[in-house]
């Protein structure tokens, strides 16, 4: 509908579509290595997608969309112990929510079982695997470190028969968990750890959500990974830069493997958000301990949360664009995601008035049981999104933070004897204050001018406020949450400690907010602009008889200032 927003400024990189990996792509396609591109997203179904995995997702499938190729959905669901189908299905919901489409191309790491299976006997068969018995602490022990070697396992000269057998039997059952595992034997003096003769499987008598009971054995991530892309004919397997430094196993497997493609590994920057945390171990503690509500309580860096917050799945694209892929971490402040939700909603919102903590206020002159309807424009930018009536009477509801009874120098708003406009109504001036029994403001008194309908003086006199308001008797109750960052900290630790970090006011819950009646379709689950408020959407907690609206982001926009400014919002961490 609206005006076509274009942002201004804030982009970390050009807007040409280029970025060292597009550029690959672009290249490998012009130089016919590759005749299409075939991408994945490949998530371990063990919790919910978060903002981090957006970029993933906006990358592997913008790629596929860009040059002609398709992206895969691709579960890497090889540990039983923590996967779940709940997580499969979320995962599912949010890819296609955020506007992307595997198509027919859905896979599961676990339909691979047995050609991974088969792989491992053929490395067994060219002596380049092996059955060991340590103990996992064992393993741990002789791994070595960073600056030494470590030390071959007792086991590492088995034949291959035997390691054959041992296998064999590992993968029928016989061997209670831990007992045994199976090795890639490579070079336990390697400079590089992943390739200390990594596991390539371990015993867990654990059912599989897709495969039931017929294993007893689970291929490690770093097994299953490489290959599973290569039975996908992925060509470019892009992922974040902590897998940099298994790539030399995963050439390795693929060097000394029968596979039916050669997929190339390409690492790109995560992406970190100040006041976030985007650990899953630490998102699903929060969400285990009772930190928040569920996977998707609008303060949660899931794509569920800020769904249910009220961020179109378009801002979290803009976003990513503008975030640009890299190859160095870097650290995006929050406010850059709270920027394109603001460009999004500011273009697609209805403005609505809402009051959210209300003072009443009595218009002495104003006739008793009067109702007149004004009109109001549902969008100042798009006279295409029409015009609503708003009933104003004698008595209304006014914020409580646009009176002050004491006002500072600079307050403009209302106060004993000043007066103020009411959007799209009268000037009104207060004439007097009415209290409780504690003292408090309870009322205000005020008088109108007949003669400033429509919120101008035709003597010309101005005002230097104008504020929102309802109807008392036509507006109705709702409950208003407030939404705020869940860490308090810039850059939360994201570890075992991080309930330290959390913002004892990341929810605040405001229970007697007033809604014009323009608000009243309970069905409605469009965002809105509570004028003056900010941008929210209808929760789904609602009942038809108290709505509850979350709060999406505030209209306050101090980083399109830093942007404006020349600040670059993405600063190195
Ligand atoms: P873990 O592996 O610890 O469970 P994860 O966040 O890596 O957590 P995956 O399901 O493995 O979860 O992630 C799927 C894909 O999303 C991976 O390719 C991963 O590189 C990518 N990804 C995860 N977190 C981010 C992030 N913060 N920024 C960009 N990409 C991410
Ligand atoms: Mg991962």
């Amino acid at each position: 509908m609206a005006r076509e927003d274009t942002a201004s400024g804030g982009t970390a990189q050009d807007d040409s579509g280029h970025d060292f990996i597009r550029d690959i792509v672009r290249a490998d396609l012009e130089t016919g290595r590759i005749k299409q591109v075939i991408t994945r997203f490949p998530p371990e179904p063990n919790g919910y997608l978060h903002i981090g995995h957006a970029k993933s997702i906006c990358l592997n499938f913008g790629l596929a969309e860009e040059f002609g190729g398709r992206c895969h959905l691709r579960f890497d669901d090889t540990n039983p112990a923590k996967e779940a189908q709940e997580y499969v299905d979320a995962i599912q919901r949010d890819v296609r929510w955020l506007g992307f489409d595997w198509g027919e191309h859905l896979y599961f790491a676990s339909d691979y079982f047995e050609q991974l299976y088969a792989w491992a006997e053929d490395l067994i068969r060219a002596g380049l695997a092996y059955v060991d018995d340590q103990s996992q602490e064992e393993i741990r022990a002789n791994r070595g470190t960073l600056t030494e070697p470590g030390r071959d396992s007792p086991y590492r000269g088995r034949s291959v028969a035997e390691n054959l057998d041992l296998f064999r039997r590992m993968r029928a059952g016989e061997f209670p968990n831990g007992a045994r595992v199976l090795r890639a034997k490579i070079d336990m003096a390697s400079g590089n750890i992943n390739l200390r003769d990594p596991v390539l499987y371990r015993i867990l008598h654990l059912p599989h959500p897709r495969t039931g009971t017929a294993w007893k054995i689970y291929p490690s991530y770093d097994f299953a990974h490489g290959q599973s892309d290569a039975i996908e004919h992925v060509t470019h397997s892009i992922c974040t830069l902590e897998f940099e430094d298994h790539r030399p196993l995963y050439d390795w497997f693929i060097e000394h493997l029968d596979v039916p493609s050669r997929p190339r590994q390409y690492e790109f920057a995560r992406l970190n958000l100040t006041h976030t945390v985007l650990s899953k171990r630490v998102l699903t503690r929060l969400v285990q301990e009772g930190h928040v509500t569920g996977w998707d309580d609008p303060r949660m860096p899931t794509l569920a949360g800020l769904r249910r917050r009220g961020v179109p799945a378009e801002a979290i694209r803009d976003f990513v664009k503008r975030i640009g892929v890299a190859k160095a971490n870097s650290l995006v402040d929050i406010g850059m995601l709270d920027f394109s939700i603001r460009n999004v909603l500011n273009r697609r919102a209805l403005r609505r008035m809402a009051v959210l903590r209300p003072l009443k206020v009595v218009i002495e002159n104003y006739p008793e049981g009067k109702v007149e309807e004004l009109e109001a424009a549902n969008h100042p930018d798009d006279a295409s999104a029409g015009v609503r009536k708003i009933p104003f009477s004698r008595e209304l509801y006014i914020e409580r933070d646009d009176f002050m009874e004491q006002p500072p120098k600079k307050f403009f708003r209302l106060s004993p004897g000043s007066e103020v406009r009411l959007r799209y109504a009268y000037f009104i001036r207060c004439t007097g204050v009415v209290r409780n029994s504690a003292g408090e403001v309870e009322e205000l008194r005020c008088r109108y001018d007949p003669a400033t309908r429509g919120g101008n003086a035709p003597d010309g006199r101005k005002v230097r406020a104008t504020i929102h308001w309802v109807s008392a008797a036509h507006s109705l109750p709702a409950e208003v949450r407030l939404i705020n960052p869940l860490f308090r900290t810039p850059v939360p630790s994201g570890g075992d400690d991080f309930a330290a970090d959390l913002n004892p006011h990341s929810l605040e819950v405001l229970g007697g907010a007033r809604i014009e009646p323009a608000l009243a379709d309970s069905s409605d689950a469009a965002p809105v602009q509570f004028e003056r408020q900010g941008y929210f959407c209808r929760d789904p907690d609602s009942r038809p008889d108290r709505p509850v609206f979350n709060r999406t982001v505030g209209l306050r926009d101090s980083f399109a200032k830093e942007l404006a400014k020349g600040g670059d919002p993405a600063q190195g961490a």
